[in-house]
């Protein structure tokens, strides 16, 4: 095989990226060669004229190879960063999305003060990459605020890179914080929660086919697909979610651009109260919020 030096090779990938008509062609093609040879811009400069390695040139051509299919970026490279943190990606969860940052950053500017003696209990439901619920836990432990967090999700796949997840973003002392349930939404629990977070599928089924093919076609159609009209998920959490709340406890739901109001509707029909619509740093509905009001709630 002929070598190649390291600036052809990179030429070759966007060439090769652009004609797959991927998306931010040089872009992806520069990351998959940080990726394999693991160098900064600043390197790249330097060694652009040298030849490089033959094993990393193969490696480096499967992955273009691999992304010209339209496989997503994060499921070759195995990680997302959300909220700072370093998240492991596979084809089982939702890649975790910058607009879900919008939701965490809901939850810690809600619950800031005063810290509690109590620990703060926190369902992520549909949990994925665990994402939501990891990324609250680990700024509250920093902040000093003690916490505990049960994951969730029906796939019990997804939990195991959420396992994955809890031991590569949370510092060990407070691993023993976060606990996973496999089961359908709220079946498998029993306990009551101050904080309920969740990103449930919620794409219409009808657009899903739509959609991107990095995503229609890599990521897993479970996380996506909220059947006909894109609620089905919000309405069993709206009337189901009261049972797993403590007093005045909050849910956080991020949404669809279009689903503000129909979920709103949803947790008010459901007895919440203080319901806000927050929207996202493009600025577009992202986030629904809600309490569970005091009146209706029994002591637990
Ligand atoms: N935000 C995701 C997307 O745009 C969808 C996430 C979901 O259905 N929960 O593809």
């Amino acid at each position: 095989m002929r070598t190649m030096t390291l600036r052809e090779l990179y030429r070759e990938g966007c060439r090769e990226l652009a004609s797959a008509g991927v998306p931010d062609a040089e872009n992806d093609a520069w990351l998959l060669l940080n990726h394999v040879f693991s160098i900064s811009r600043a390197v790249f400069y330097l060694k652009a004229a040298e030849e490089a390695g033959e094993e990393e040139t193969k490696k480096y051509r499967k992955l273009i190879l691999e992304r010209a299919g339209r496989k997503p970026l994060q499921q070759i490279t195995g990680e997302q960063e959300f909220m700072g943190l370093s998240f492991l990606v596979t084809e089982d969860v939702l890649i975790p999305r910058q607009d879900s940052e919008t939701l965490v950053e809901e939850v810690l500017k809600d619950w800031q003060d005063p810290a509690g003696t109590e620990p703060m209990s926190v369902l992520d439901l549909c949990t994925g990459s665990g994402c939501l619920g990891l990324s609250v836990g680990f700024f509250w432990e920093k902040a000093g605020r003690p916490w505990h967090l049960l994951c969730t999700d029906l796939s019990e796949k997804a939990l195991q890179v959420a396992l994955q997840n809890r031991d590569r973003v949370l510092p060990e002392a407070c691993r023993e914080r976060v606990s996973f349930a496999q089961g359908d939404l709220f079946e498998a629990l029993r306990e009551h929660f101050d904080v309920i977070v969740s990103n449930p599928p919620y794409i219409p089924t009808s657009e899903v086919e739509h959609l991107m093919p990095e995503v229609k076609d890599f990521e897993p159609r479970m996380a996506l697909d909220g059947e006909a009209d894109g609620l089905a998920f919000y309405r069993r959490i709206a009337k189901e979610a009261p049972d797993y709340l403590k007093k005045s406890g909050r849910i956080y739901l991020e949404i669809g651009y279009d689903q503000g109001e129909a979920v709103s509707a949803l947790l008010a029909e459901n007895g919440f109260t203080d319901i806000a619509v927050i929207r996202d740093l493009a600025g577009n509905d992202r986030v629904v919020k809600g309490r569970f009001s005091e009146e209706e709630k029994k002591d637990v």
